[in-house]
């Protein structure tokens, strides 16, 4: 879904299964901000999805306590015991949903999660329906597999969310999977209960479609927001839905690279198969600082939503100060999408015309050194991403840039 990347060059010939697939976009554009960085351009970047606060220090004790005491060995395929019983734990505490240890995987991060549940289950040709604006890895994911990612476009009218008739339209006899995402990146759009009731409906008449839960983000969540998932809601629905989650965002623990899901039986065994010939566990150390990061204190995090909190309020505000734009305000995760229809059509002033968002972030880019991501790399156009997971100081600066590059823009 991605541009192609460079491969093929010189004599090389890659699998087909990657022909579309490219480098993340979003990747490419932290790899050219950092360029223009090095060169001495004082550039902001605002496309990573990576917290700016540090891993808690009684995380990194645990990992270091667990070098010391020699846990620096393969272990379990699918996740330590200690591991399985605080993520079974957490869903039951939090999440309100009982998965037994042999219904708990762990791996390495949550996008590995995703890769082994899709390994094991699409043949060629299933379908995925992905609600967007959606998190790009989804559809590559997809296509890596041999499966068909199907792609429904959602109003911002809707906040951004999947409507039950746009589902029951999607499902086609070869929907193997929903994949939804909650709070979403990148829209930062979250479903409530009564949000999320409709499409479990549809989903009880449709027995043959699984459904797969991003929930990566339940921690990030404002103004009230009561976050559910669709395990616990829907109890029908269980024994045919995957509820992924990890420690990376909550915890600001990206590098450590631990992601974990419940799930049937049937469906976890089968992504330990998968996991098996590709990673044989995940790292040991990471797993022990995340048994620590689910288990030990979970106070801090409302300090750190707080802290989110003021940031989303700030971008959004200035956001929708500047003509041309406007943002809807996100019920969770640290992102804004916001529109950029009132600028296309618009003359940079090198007298280079704005036709989509992404010549609208590249414009960014080079007049305000500001590098955020054009909603086309999230299959919904014309938008672009924030992620305000930086520094306030560093917001303002690129919110007050981002202004006056716009009102260069001429009609
Ligand atoms: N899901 C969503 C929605 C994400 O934004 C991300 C990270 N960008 C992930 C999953 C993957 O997280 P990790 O692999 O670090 O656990």
């Amino acid at each position: 879904m991605n541009a192609r990347s460079d491969i093929g060059e010189a004599g090389f010939r890659p699998a087909s299964r990657i022909a579309s697939v490219g480098v993340s976009k979003i990747l490419q554009i932290g790899a050219r901000a950092a360029a223009m960085k090095r060169e001495g351009l004082p550039v902001i970047i605002l496309g990573a999805g990576e917290p700016d606060f540090d891993t808690p220090d009684n995380v990194k004790q645990a990992a270091k306590a667990a070098i010391d005491r020699g846990d620096t060995k393969y272990t379990g395929l699918d996740g330590t015991p200690e591991l399985k019983k605080a993520v079974a734990e957490k869903f039951r505490r939090e999440n309100g949903v009982d998965y037994a240890l042999d219904e708990v995987t762990v791996a390495t991060g949550a996008k590995q999660i995703l890769f082994n549940a899709f390994m094991a289950t699409i043949d060629a040709g299933d379908e995925v329906i992905i609600p967007t604006p959606y998190w790009t890895s989804y559809s590559d994911i997809v296509e890596i597999c041999g499966g068909v990612p199907v792609l429904i476009p959602c109003d911002e009218e809707n906040g951004f969310r999947l409507r039950a008739d746009q589902l029951e339209q999607a499902i086609t006899a070869k929907t193997r999977w929903v994949l939804l995402n909650s709070p979403s990146n990148p829209s930062g759009a979250a479903y409530s209960e009564a949000d999320y009731r409709p499409l479990l409906d549809v989903l009880l008449k449709h027995r043959h479609v699984w459904l797969m839960v991003d929930d990566m983000y339940e921690h990030i969540v404002y103004d009230g927001f009561r976050f559910v998932t669709p395990a616990a809601l829907e109890p029908r629905l269980k024994d045919r839905t995957l509820t992924i989650n990890g420690v990376s965002k909550a915890y600001a623990m990206t590098g450590w690279r631990i992601g974990y899901a419940g799930g049937p039986k049937t469906l976890i065994k089968a992504m330990a198969v998968i996991q098996s010939q590709a990673t044989s566990c995940p790292s040991s150390i990471g797993q022990a600082a995340a048994v620590e990061a689910l288990n030990g204190p979970q106070d801090f995090l409302t300090g750190r939503q707080e802290s989110f909190r003021k940031r989303r309020d700030m971008v959004v505000a200035r956001l929708n100060a500047i003509d041309g734009l406007t943002c809807r305000t996100p019920e969770g995760a640290f992102y804004t999408f916001a529109s950029c229809a009132g600028v296309l059509g618009k003359r940079t002033p090198a007298g280079k015309a704005i036709e989509t968002d992404a010549d609208f972030t590249d414009y960014l880019l080079e007049q305000a050194h500001v590098a955020v991501v054009p909603g086309s790399a999230f299959g919904l156009s014309p938008y672009f991403r924030i992620s305000y997971a930086t520094g306030e100081q560093e917001l303002i600066t690129a919110l007050q840039r981002i202004a006056e590059a716009c009102a260069k823009l001429t009609a």
